[in-house]
């Protein structure tokens, strides 16, 4: 009729109301989780290729629900997203990177730096770098272990809210990755200009690794180029030692992917972290 998509009707949808109504509980629950606690994190490692030694690992968040059991972030940071409720999730997260850190060093184990996720909403309202330097302080752990993960269309065009963010993080010492690269469209030139220091190659690259000709030429491309420019390569999602292999041959840095091991608890990491070689 004339007045469709006009919207004065809309609330009278029940499926519609149904799904205002499950995202206002949904956000509620979120609520409700950072005040009980129920956020935790686990921790995926990246391994040097050749010699498979630990080097990094990456922070990844799950809601342990009192009767969902453990969520997966896909199901709540979307809506976290819109609602801006991620400023606040952002936050524990990187308190608990960082208390996690000195939870680890208090165990007696060699560091490895933790790199976090960080949406662009969380850069867009600002005060990430005052968040990072606060837990810093608060936990005694210095800048150098802590690593941001943004990914590549976050950081396209020219939002000088992100690269307010993204230089205040670096004058503090942290290194930036770019993340899900591949799937975005910035220049490698754009990258090195944002000083960016890692690039997390998308899963969806390493999985066309053992199927295609084009597959291997375009990551050996990508590794070549960021070589040049000073970055190092990070391939995500590797399952196979097919996969591994292949990467070694075209010289990418290090892996992180489930071949090597799944993201864990913090108990688990710190087995690997004393195993340290892990291939
Ligand atoms: P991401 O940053 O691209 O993280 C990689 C995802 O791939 C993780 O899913 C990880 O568990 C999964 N993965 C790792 N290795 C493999 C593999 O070999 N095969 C397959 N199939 N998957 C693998 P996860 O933990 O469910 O996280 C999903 C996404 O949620 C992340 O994608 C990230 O965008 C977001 N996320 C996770 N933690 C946080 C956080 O603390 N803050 C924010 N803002 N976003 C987060
Ligand atoms: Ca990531
Ligand atoms: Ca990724
Ligand atoms: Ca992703």
């Amino acid at each position: 009729g004339k007045n469709e998509g006009k919207g004065q009707y809309r609330f009278f949808d029940p499926a519609l109301s149904n799904t205002l109504n499950t995202r206002a509980r949904l956000k509620q629950h979120m609520l409700e989780a950072i005040e009980r606690d129920q956020f935790t994190l686990y921790y995926q490692p990246r391994v040097d290729a050749r010699s498979g030694e630990l080097l990094s690992m990456e922070a990844l968040i799950r809601w342990r629900h009192p009767e969902l059991g453990i969520v997966s972030p896909g199901d709540f940071i979307p809506l976290a997203e819109t609602t801006g409720l991620i400023v606040r999730i952002g936050e524990v997260v990187i308190d608990k990177a960082c208390a996690q850190l000195a939870a680890w060093r208090e165990a007696g184990v060699a560091l490895v730096p933790v790199s976090i996720n960080v949406s662009p909403k969380q850069f867009q309202r600002g005060g990430v770098q005052r968040q990072l330097s606060r837990a810093l302080s608060r936990w005694r752990v210095p800048a150098n272990l802590i690593e941001v993960e943004i990914t590549e269309s976050a950081m396209m065009g020219d939002h000088d809210d992100i690269l307010a963010e993204l230089a205040a993080l670096r004058a503090l010492g942290v290194k930036l990755h770019v993340d899900d690269f591949g799937t975005g469209y910035s220049s490698l030139s754009q990258l090195q200009r944002l000083k960016m220091d890692v690039l997390k190659v998308d899963r969806a690259f390493t999985m066309e690794l053992g199927n295609s000709k084009e597959g291997k030429v375009f990551f050996q491309a990508i590794v070549s180029m960021a070589h040049a420019l000073g970055m190092s390569v990070v391939a995500e999602g590797v399952e196979t030692e097919e996969q591994l292999a292949i990467l070694r041959k075209l010289d990418c840095n290090e892996v992180q992917g489930y071949y090597i091991a799944r993201p864990v608890p913090a108990g688990e990491m710190l087995e690997m972290m004393q195993r340290r070689y892990l291939l």
